[in-house]
């Protein structure tokens, strides 16, 4: 069972006293709204909010996150409105709440691959508004799958699906491997049993016998580096995941013993020259398998990757792989892109107050994530450069992002009306408009969509004429031109 001690043990950044009360007034909030709500595994309701705020904390996230975290189901399960929280908590945490429960609202469709494309759209446009929303979603579907055995079979089934196909791939986008990694794993067990069960019986096994020969053989390497003056920060064994265990070794026709990095040692040092002179004398002392380093220093992997691979012939001959980095890159493979929110800690002395912040613009080149995200919406088939465009006016900010009761996303203005909703879908959509509903309820035609909306347009089924009026309030040229013209023409 989880306390809130848990939490602040497990906080990353320095926990000072505005930090631990804001943290705590959350959980004593959270704790009272969900009062008598039990999980399926018959714990009390707040444990899964306890869970969130932990991960969250463990991979670096600041406290108002992890407050958002706590608070993250209020809404959705609970009496509390986003206005009691608002009032209690301010618009910044609110508002992360309410991008919680509007990304599990939308409806999906049928078919699986539009499903998953859809999916991956919204916690994208979630993304682009406020990367936190989509983190936060993240430490909460790693929870639901650690408990996932507390749901029905075939719900398990779904979600563990779900989770490869849209969690898994965001966690790795944005560098969290922590997550990614134990995401792939729990979802790899549910989606396929009998390989899980395969993979998890070789590792067990292989560990067993080759625990104390890594203890070595780290032994060995430290006293080396250490006598050539090298400041180890930390070095350790790292499993390899079940999952790309498995996805490797089908590669490699099953056959375990062509996979050398089962267990890799991993070397952590303090800057990138060290790297390099760390790989020379681990060269010297074990020969390397030739055409097996790789260098993704220079060469980083998409998602900024970085350290130096190199397969050894260790002691006694047997092949392993070592791994080295500087702490810098170590963190950033583990926390990914919630690392910036650590390094955000030593730049404010600097006044550079963070990725967020609506005065300051944080310098392009430090954010790696930006041109990930670049290259994703690139993917997803939209315009980039109409993209662009948007990161520079402070991530979409005059764009909202609405959606069709199908999930479809439809990008409009701001102030955009039902109206314009209706002209982006299809012209004879906008046409036959008569009427509107947001979020379930009715609304009026010059209605202003705000950002995550879903818009259900109500249309009649015979040839209607637009409405004069509505060129009063339309935002999108779309809409004026196609209204103009319909009126013109009949
Ligand atoms: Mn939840």
């Amino acid at each position: 069972m989880l306390t809130i001690d848990d939490v602040f043990e497990n906080f990353k950044l320095p926990l000072t006293k505005e930090r631990k009360d804001l943290i705590y007034r959350a959980f004593l909030f959270a704790q009272k709204a969900h009062q008598g709500q039990k999980r399926r595994s018959g714990e009390e309701y707040i444990q899964h909010c306890l869970a969130t705020a932990k991960i969250l904390g463990q991979i670096g996230m600041e406290s108002k996150t992890v407050a958002a975290g706590l608070l993250h189901d209020v809404p959705e399960d609970t009496s509390v409105t986003l206005l009691d929280l608002e009032k209690e908590f301010g618009n910044e945490i609110t508002s992360m709440v309410e991008g919680i429960t509007k990304l599990g609202r939308i409806k999906l469709r049928e078919s699986r691959e539009e499903y998953f494309l859809e999916n991956l759209r919204k916690m994208f446009l979630a993304m682009a508004a406020d990367i936190r929303v989509v983190i936060i979603k993240l430490a909460d579907r790693l929870h639901n799958m650690q408990t996932l055995r507390y749901n029905p079979s075939e719900k398990q089934y779904r979600i563990a699906m779900e989770t490869m196909e849209v969690y898994v791939p965001i966690a790795n986008r944005l560098g969290i491997g922590e997550i990614k990694g134990e995401l792939e794993d729990l979802s790899f067990k549910y989606l396929d049993r009998e390989n899980y069960n395969y993979v998890k019986n070789i590792q067990e096994k292989l560990y067993k016998e080759g625990e104390q020969y890594v203890n070595e053989v780290i032994r060995e390497i430290k006293k080396e580096l250490e006598k050539r003056g090298i400041g180890v920060i930390d070095i350790h064994g790292r499993a390899k995941h079940l999952h790309s265990l498995y996805l490797k070794l089908k590669r490699y026709e099953m056959d375990i013993s062509r996979i050398y990095d089962l267990i890799a040692i991993r070397i952590v040092v303090p800057d990138i020259a060290d790297c390099y002179e760390t790989l020379g004398i681990v060269h010297k002392k074990y020969r390397p398998l030739i055409g097996r380093i790789k260098d993704y220093i220079s060469l980083p992997k998409p998602n900024g990757y970085q350290s130096i691979h190199t397969t050894i012939f260790g002691p006694k001959g047997r092949i392993l792989e070592v791994q080295i980095r500087t702490q810098k890159m170590h963190t950033e493979a583990e926390f990914g892109i919630a690392s910036h929110w650590i390094y955000n800690e030593f730049e404010k002395q600097k006044g550079w107050k963070g990725l967020f912040s609506k005065k300051s613009k944080a310098p392009k080149e430090s954010l790696p994530w930006i041109k990930q995200l670049q290259e994703w919406h690139q993917e997803t088939g939209s315009n980039q450069e109409k993209f662009l465009e948007g990161l520079q006016i402070d991530f979409f900010k005059n764009h909202i992002f609405a959606f069709t009761p199908l999930g479809d996303v439809i990008d409009l203005p701001e102030e955009a009306t039902p109206v314009d909703f209706a002209y982006a879908i299809h012209s004879e959509i906008g046409n036959r408009t008569s009427g509107a509903k947001v979020n379930g309820k009715i609304v009026t035609l010059d209605y202003q969509i705000k950002n995550g909306d879903v818009v259900d347009i109500m249309t009649s089924k015979d040839d209607k004429k637009p409405s004069r009026d509505w060129l009063n309030f339309v935002k999108t040229s779309t809409a004026k031109t196609q209204i103009r013209r319909k009126l013109k023409r009949d």
